[in-house]
């Protein structure tokens, strides 16, 4: 028999706990804790990039010169030209410039500086894709003049030498490669692919590394991962063909390589489109037409449909249980038949 009481009393001991408890850990400093563990990833990364900002400029001024030795930002421009995301300073509220942009916090320069402007509405040296344009967009096609024709100074080959494709464009196992890999010696020159302006120079532990992203004037932004250093800071300006880092084996890398990644409003295509690592034997082309096609692979993974591992799952019942079959599914994911399946891993179904 179970009487009231025995109920009662364990609830009783139970909620005196949990109230002991709350009294000596006020859920402020609960919280607090729980938003710094959040958030500690970010300010370190933060702290970094504070080191490396050397500015072009210092505001408020009333004018200022530009690295180049153009002289902006009058006081009479109008302030509401500045996109309201980089209203971050105060510029003594007279202070008005147009077209300004930041490149980095407290670093600012005239938009019209960077001709990729034509091609993109924010400057951004945090995300590799910070665009937010609807994967829709890659149903169109665009004409891009990569360089002026005939120029052979226009482009260059992010390596000095031949080297081999290691892995390529498209679906790998358990994900998306936005680029392709190629073999290389730690300590390699890396090159710009076209001239540019340096948006992204910084280290990223569990993924490229030290790494660089470069905003072309030609609508393009190239991505050069897993180096052992870069030499370059974002902001700065770069001609193609110039040294902007060295080669290594930094980040999620398990051997020296160069992650290499052409993008165009945020989204990959596949860089042999444009480049022959292997052989260098064609030339990148001044015109170039960025279809749908350029986009099939990245079109295709966008429909995905993903399924979570569980004990007791095999490639087998999985592929019954989507109507798919296990040759599709490996083929998706970049492994065989006889990977062992990890419980807790996300797998692509579809
Ligand atoms: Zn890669």
């Amino acid at each position: 028999m179970c009487s009231k009481n025995q109920v009662f009393k364990p609830t009783f001991v139970y909620l005196t706990l949990f109230f002991i408890l709350l009294s000596f850990s006020p859920s402020e400093v609960v919280a607090q804790g729980f938003f710094k563990k959040i958030f500690k990833g970010k300010n370190k990364t933060e702290s970094i990039d504070k080191k490396e900002i050397t500015p072009i400029v210092t505001l408020p001024k009333d004018t200022f010169t530009l690295e180049n030795g153009e002289e902006v930002c009058q006081q009479e421009d109008a302030i509401s030209q500045i996109p309201e995301k980089y209203k971050r300073i105060d510029f003594n509220k007279t202070e008005q410039c147009e077209n300004l942009v930041e490149l980095q916090p407290g670093q600012f320069c005239d938009a019209t500086y960077l001709d990729g402007f034509d091609y993109y509405k924010t400057w951004d040296n945090w995300n590799v894709n910070p665009y937010n344009i609807s994967s829709n967009a890659l149903k169109d096609s665009i004409a891009l003049q990569l360089y002026t024709e005939g120029d052979s100074t226009g482009w260059a080959y992010p390596l000095s030498k031949k080297e081999r494709v290691t892995s390529k464009y498209g679906f790998r196992r358990w994900r998306f490669h936005h680029g392709i890999d190629t073999h290389l010696s730690i300590g390699d020159s890396i090159h710009a692919m076209f001239d540019g302006v340096i948006r992204i120079a910084k280290y990223n532990r569990r993924g490229y590394g030290y790494y660089v992203m470069i905003r072309h004037k030609n609508g393009l932004e190239t991505l050069y991962g897993h180096m052992s250093r870069y030499i370059v800071k974002a902001g700065q300006e770069v001609k193609a063909g110039e040294v902007i880092g060295l080669g290594g084996n930094t980040g999620r890398s398990t051997g020296p390589h160069l992650h290499f990644e052409i993008r165009y409003q945020g989204y990959g295509f596949n860089p042999q489109d444009l480049i022959d690592f292997e052989n260098h034997s064609f030339d990148v082309p001044a015109n170039f037409d960025l279809t749908a096609k350029s986009y099939e692979l990245l079109i295709e993974s966008k429909k995905s449909v993903y399924h979570r591992i569980r004990s007791g799952d095999s490639l087998w019942k999985i592929s019954r249980r989507y109507g798919t079959s296990m040759t599709k599914i490996c083929r998706l994911n970049g492994i065989s038949k006889r990977t062992t399946l990890r419980v807790g891993r996300t797998i692509r179904v579809r």
